[in-house]
């Protein structure tokens, strides 16, 4: 059901990327459009979401080894 859609948010990155930003924390992308990996995965943070090619959320894997990043 999409009633209970999580939101994602696209933002430009300072380095003319994307990043995904959903549940407090940051996500950015990897080779595959549809998959994101926590921004603390160089932390060993093995977190990631999966999204539709047009930005759907579609589901996460794993759980984050630290607490959300951001503040809102
Ligand atoms: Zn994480």
């Amino acid at each position: 059901m999409l009633s209970n859609q999580p939101v994602l948010q696209f933002v430009p990155s300072k380095r003319g990327g994307t990043i995904l930003i959903y549940n407090r924390n940051s996500f950015v992308q990897t080779s595959s459009k549809v998959r994101w990996y926590c921004s603390k995965k160089f932390r060993g943070c093995r977190m990631r979401i999966v999204v539709t090619a047009d930005g759907q959320f579609v589901t996460e894997i794993g759980e984050h080894n630290h607490p959300p990043a951001l503040i809102q």
